[in-house]
Formats: structure tokens, C-alpha cells, sequence
């Protein structure tokens, strides 16, 4: 166990949708949460980011800072994502090393495992094979960050960790028609066609593809749960452990926007992994549960966008 009470807790990335939802649930915890003002400390750059363990002193750490993407972006850009991720992952754990943080929760992803490996997606399974080609250099990046964490405690003794996220959605989250994730993506989309009147809507790939959706609020909470009570050896997955396909999800966001139209699938977009279903029996052993339905989340995560928070 690792008490929050009179803790400095560095939320890295609170500018983003995880770390928005850490720095909001933390404020139920009996600790103290810092941030580093974005402009001012550049995460890639280590000696921004040891300039500032110096001043801000933290207890316990938590990476949530990254460069994030749909499949589109990740294809497009492999090298930014792996190289920016890299550097955050790199520059932080090792300032955290350093200056003696107590504890250090690092957030990999659930695009870390291999396309290939058997469902649901075991921590044991990491490393196994290589990573679906459409997030490689992202998941590269990830998976070094893991590493890291891990050589840490194993040559250092620092008690480093990693929760492994599945998708992720919610508000505050990025809407692109062409960068963003499936979920912000389609709720633009979906609201938009709406408005306009239109008779069809565009799903890229199949619709077969099948993921698992964690609102963010729910993966805050069950991050502090990692943070306070895993013992850190080895990785957490974090998520719902059920899965649906994308069809399935494109309905649900149709019915949640007022959408009546038809669905159209573009097969000439990626498809990307076939399957990322977690094992979450881990997680569930820490006495952690989802609280948040898929269609009550996706109907928050619309109200959220409706209101402008989005970046
Ligand atoms: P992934 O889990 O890394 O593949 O992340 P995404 O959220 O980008 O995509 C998840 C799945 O949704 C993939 O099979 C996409 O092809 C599919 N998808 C359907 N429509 C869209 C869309 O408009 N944007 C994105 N990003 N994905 C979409």
C-alpha cells in the first residue's frame, strides 16, 4: 500500500484528457497535486524536466504526459509519436529516479502487446511479438517506457510501475475529423451529419474490429487504486474487460447524437488491430470495478463536447 495523505503527487500531462480526469479525482485524495505549466517545461527536454523535479519536489509520480493519436495520426507520423513519447518517458523516469520519488505509475497502452497475441490480452503476454504496424512507433515508445520503469526498480530498487490503459475516451478529449480516436472522431461526425441533414455517415474499415472502451473518469479512478495498492512488479491492466465491435459502437454513438441515418463502412481506411480485449482479473484482484456504462459515457462525452471542452 503507498497513502496518498501529505504526499506531493506530480500529475505529468495535466493538460490532457487523463491527466484533466487525475488532476480532478486526486482533489478527493488527502494529498498535494502538482502540475508543470506546460509552456514553461517542455516534458521531452530532461534538463526542463529535472529543473523542475528540483523546485517542485515531488513524493509520487504519475505519467499520463504523451503524444496521442487515432490510427491515422499514428500511421502518418510513427516517428514524431515514437520519438516524443520516448523522450517524455525517458526524461521523467529518469528525473524521478534522481530525486528519489517514492513511487512512479507510468502509462503504457493496451496497443503495447502484440497484434497477434491471444484474447483477452494478459500482462504476461508483453514482449511476445511485435506490435500491430498501424501504432508501432507509439507502442515502441510505450513499451521502452515500461522497460524503464521496470530496470529502475530492478537496478535501482525505486518502486516505478505501469498501468496499461485500454481506449480511452471522454471529455476534454482531442476532436479531428482525421487525428482523433474512434470515439471523439465519430461523435463529431455523427453530430455534424446530423445537423447538416445528411442520409449517411462514414465508419472507416469494416466495423469488425473490436475494442474496449474505459471512460476516462473511471480510468482516473482506477489509476489511483493501481497507484495506492498494486505492489508494482509487474504491470496493471486498466480496463472494463469487455469488448464490442466498432459497428456496434458507431450505433450506440448514432442513438446518443440523434442520428437516423445510414452507416456507411470505408474499407479503403485501416482496420488495424483485429482485437484488444484486456484481462483485467489484476485490476479486479485490487478490488477495482467500472462505474461507467458505454452509452452513459458516450452521452457525457457529447454533452462535454456540446459545451466546448475539447482541446
Ligand atoms: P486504435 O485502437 O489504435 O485502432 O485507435 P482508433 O480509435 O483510431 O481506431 C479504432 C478503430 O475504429 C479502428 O478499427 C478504426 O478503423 C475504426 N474507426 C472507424 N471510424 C473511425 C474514425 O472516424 N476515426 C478513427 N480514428 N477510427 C475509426
Amino acid at each position: 500500500r503507498y497513502p496518498l495523505e501529505g504526499k506531493r503527487v506530480f500529475v505529468a500531462g495535466h493538460r490532457g484528457m487523463v491527466g484533466r480526469a487525475l488532476v480532478r479525482r486526486l482533489a478527493h485524495e488527502p494529498c498535494e497535486v502538482v502540475t508543470a505549466p506546460r509552456e514553461s517545461v517542455d516534458l521531452r527536454r530532461p534538463e526542463a524536466v529535472e529543473r523542475w523535479f528540483v523546485r517542485a519536489r515531488p513524493d509520487a509520480v504519475v505519467l499520463a504526459a504523451a503524444r496521442v493519436g487515432g490510427i491515422a495520426a499514428n500511421q502518418r507520423r510513427p516517428a514524431t509519436f515514437l520519438h516524443d513519447n520516448l523522450a517524455i518517458a525517458t526524461s521523467v523516469i529518469d528525473a524521478a529516479r534522481v530525486y528519489g520519488v517514492e513511487r512512479l505509475l507510468f502509462l503504457g497502452s493496451s496497443c503495447m502487446y502484440p497484434r497477434e497475441a491471444a484474447q483477452p490480452l494478459s500482462e504476461a503476454a508483453l514482449m511476445t511479438g511485435a506490435p500491430e504496424p498501424t501504432n508501432d512507433g507509439y507502442a515502441t515508445a510505450k513499451l521502452a517506457g515500461w522497460k524503464l520503469a521496470e530496470t529502475c526498480r530492478r537496478e535501482h530498487g525505486c518502486d516505478f510501475l505501469t498501468a496499461i490503459p485500454t481506449n480511452l475516451y471522454g471529455p476534454g478529449d482531442t476532436f479531428d475529423e482525421t487525428d482523433s480516436h474512434v470515439v471523439p472522431a465519430l461523435l463529431q461526425r455523427f453530430h455534424r451529419a446530423k445537423q447538416a441533414g445528411a442520409r449517411a455517415v462514414t465508419v472507416w474499415g469494416s466495423g469488425t474490429p473490436r475494442r474496449e472502451f474505459l471512460h476516462v473518469d473511471d480510468c482516473a479512478d482506477a489509476l489511483v487504486t493501481v497507484l495506492t495498492h498494486a505492489d508494482g512488479a509487474r504491470p496493471v491492466n486498466v480496463g472494463t474487460g469487455a469488448d464490442l465491435p466498432i459497428a456496434e459502437l458507431a450505433r450506440a454513438i448514432a442513438r446518443v447524437t440523434g442520428f437516423e441515418g445510414e452507416l456507411c463502412f470505408d474499407t479503403s481506411k485501416p482496420d488495424g488491430m483485429p482485437r484488444k480485449r484486456l484481462d483485467v482479473s489484476r485490476l479486479q484482484a485490487l478490488g477495482w470495478a467500472p462505474g461507467i456504462e458505454l452509452e452513459a459515457g458516450l452521452a457525457d462525452t457529447y454533452r462535454a463536447f456540446l459545451a466546448g471542452d475539447t482541446r
